[in-house]
């Protein structure tokens, strides 16, 4: 049974809209799918009401992907099975999208000073209603020419010390998972091996992530290497975190696609084992 917990849509700086990326979820074959755009659940409405039209089998799981703060580390956490009309989910995610929107304004400010003209309508405007992202700046540009891909567009401008980067003040990481809570959600650390944290700063993130009561960890994502993978997993048994695997898709590439790659290691615990969705699925 394909699982794939971690996807990003139209509605922050996926490439697919909602419907088109449920349909190619369905496609190939994903029994579970969770859209988990940053800050964002607007995609979910359309996300149902494809499959409520097309009549698919997939199962469409309500999720975000929540930029956050630990110790001035920009942390992402994904909330599963959330009531998207919980009031206090509502709140932050108003509270999100005015910050992504003052460091958009920030960013395109900077860059300006740089002489580099027009970045903020021009990221905006392929951003449309969706969560402005840096990634809808990295596009710009490398439209633009200003750099030749997305990686060095990162490294010149939009990473931390350059010019582009504006420092972020996101919500507290311990905020984002009681709120995940609150609204009836299970909280997963995201993508552990992406902060470029050493094994020392790792150990303390699983440690306060646990201790703030978070649920689970990514332990399988698309491309990875198997060592990692089987590291990440004996982290999630010896921190007693759920294990949880996705994509993290953006958009359709060579080596990535949804559910493709994903299984986790036989010690980990998945954080579907309980979930009646799931159990309902295998016992067909
Ligand atoms: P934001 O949440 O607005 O800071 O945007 C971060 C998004 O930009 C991530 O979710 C990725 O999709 C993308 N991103 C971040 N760093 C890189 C990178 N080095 N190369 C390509 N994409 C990146
Ligand atoms: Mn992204
Ligand atoms: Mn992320
Ligand atoms: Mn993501």
């Amino acid at each position: 049974m394909l699982i794939d917990l971690h996807s990003h849509s139209t509605a922050s700086d996926g490439q697919l809209t909602p419907q088109e990326l449920i349909i190619r979820a369905d496609n190939r074959q994903v029994s579970i799918l969770a859209l988990t755009d940053h800050d964002t659940t607007d995609g979910l409405g359309a996300a149902h009401q494809t499959i409520t039209e097309l009549d698919l089998k997939i199962k469409l799981i309500d999720g975000i992907e929540i930029t956050t703060n630990w110790l001035n580390h920009e942390i992402h956490v994904l909330g599963v099975n959330i009531d998207v009309q919980h009031a206090g989910l509502v709140d932050l995610i108003l509270l999100q999208k005015e910050k992504r929107e003052i460091r958009a304004l920030e960013m395109g400010r900077r860059l300006e000073k740089a002489n580099i003209d027009g970045v903020y309508e021009g990221a905006k405007a392929l951003a449309g209603e969706g969560a402005i992202t840096r990634a809808h700046f990295a596009r710009y540009l490398v439209e633009q020419g200003v750099a030749p891909t997305f990686a060095k567009v990162f490294d010149k401008y939009l990473s931390r010390g350059n010019i582009g980067y504006v420092p972020h003040n996101w919500i507290d990481m311990h905020l984002a998972i009681q709120v995940i809570h609150n609204a009836g959600g299970q909280a997963i650390l995201a993508h552990p091996d992406n902060y470029k944290l050493s094994n020392k700063w790792m150990r303390r993130l699983f440690t306060e992530f646990k201790d703030a009561d978070g649920d689970a960890m990514e332990v399988a994502r698309g491309q990875q290497s198997l060592q990692i993978r089987l590291q990440l997993a004996m982290w999630s048994k010896e921190y007693e975190l759920l294990a949880s695997q996705g994509s993290d898709f953006h958009f359709i590439g060579r080596w990535r696609d949804l559910g493709k790659g994903l299984h986790l290691p036989d010690i980990a615990t998945p954080i579907w084992k309980d979930w009646a969705i799931f159990n309902a699925l295998k016992e067909k």
